[in-house]
């Protein structure tokens, strides 16, 4: 018994271990991603609910890295933040979105900041320098923040929103639903755009509190005027159950994964001319 409880030992070490020797590996390549052009921005369309027109592009960044290969940005996102490499690859989204989006100029694009980037750096000036540069209009931006990025200085992250807001950029509380204090970030920072966590979506039809809880969420935006991103649609069942809802835009496989910039654009002009 000693025995086996030593070989556990053992194999959990090993474990962490690896963990802990994979998590550099990712965070050297990552070091290198800029310079080794192995960053890409996918694009994945977020649908109007009562058009059905393209409202914007939601950019989600991919890194197939030389040594690692395909790192999903679930994994790489996190670290590249507790090392401080966010900053640089969150520089390079910026950039890179705000040159792609102008081939498309009905839509928006949207692009996701991570607390770490949102805090403790300039995002006002940072924002209108690469727009500006970029010769996009800022109504044509909206910044997907997540609540954590109110954590840790919730008047500074109150006044740089207010200031991206009035200068025209949108707002988008990302994962809504999902964090500790939902409510308490409605109420205390300008928002636009509500999305709704993919989690609730898988709900529908399967537990009785998803459509109450989403139906919810959307006569709270709708008072304060706000519009609604349903995440992660994945059915038809679900589309038609949200736009009863009266969910003002929806997004996820139903309409299209997230794609390169050529094939979303072929897949806007298919969809235009259908
Ligand atoms: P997120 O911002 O909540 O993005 C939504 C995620 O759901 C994306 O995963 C998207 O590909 C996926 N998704 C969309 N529709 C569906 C669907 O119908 N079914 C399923 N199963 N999944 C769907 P992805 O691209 O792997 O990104 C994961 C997370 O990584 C993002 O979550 C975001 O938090 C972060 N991320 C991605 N790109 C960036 C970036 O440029 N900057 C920052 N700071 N974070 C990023
Ligand atoms: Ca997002
Ligand atoms: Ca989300
Ligand atoms: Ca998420």
């Amino acid at each position: 018994a000693k025995r086996a409880g030593r070989n556990r030992i053992c194999r959990f070490d090993k474990s962490l271990d690896d963990n802990l020797r994979r998590r550099r590996a990712i965070e050297a390549g990552l070091s290198k991603a800029i310079a080794g052009k192995e960053l890409e921005l996918h694009y994945q369309p977020i649908i109007d609910g009562n058009t059905l027109n393209v409202a914007g592009f939601e950019a989600l960044l991919r890194w197939k890295s030389a040594e690692l290969g395909q790192v999903s940005p679930a994994v790489f996102i996190p670290i590249a933040e507790e090392s401080g490499l966010i900053r640089s690859i969150g520089d390079w989204v910026i950039r890179q979105a705000l040159n792609d989006c102008c081939d498309w100029p009905q839509q928006y694009v949207a692009i996701n900041l991570s607390a770490r980037q949102f805090n403790g750096a300039d995002m006002v000036q940072i924002l209108r320098g690469h727009a500006d540069t970029a010769g996009v209009p800022y109504h044509r931006v909206h910044i997907e923040v997540t609540e954590t990025a109110f954590f840790e200085d919730a008047r500074g992250a109150a006044e740089t929103l207010g200031a991206l807001q009035s200068l025209g950029f949108g707002i988008a509380l990302d994962d809504f639903g999902t964090g500790y204090s939902s409510l308490f970030s409605v109420k205390n920072f300008p928002l636009d755009v509500i999305k709704i966590d993919k989690c609730f979506i898988d709900g529908l039809g399967l537990e009785p509190q998803a459509a109450p809880i989403i139906s919810a969420v959307i006569h709270l935006a709708r008072g304060l005027g706000l519009k609604v991103v349903a995440e992660g649609v994945e059915t038809e069942d679900q589309r038609q159950a949200l736009q009863l809802l009266g969910c003002s835009h929806l997004q996820g496989y139903l309409f299209s994964k997230p794609q390169s910039r050529s094939h979303i654009l072929t897949w806007l002009k298919a969809r235009q001319t259908a």
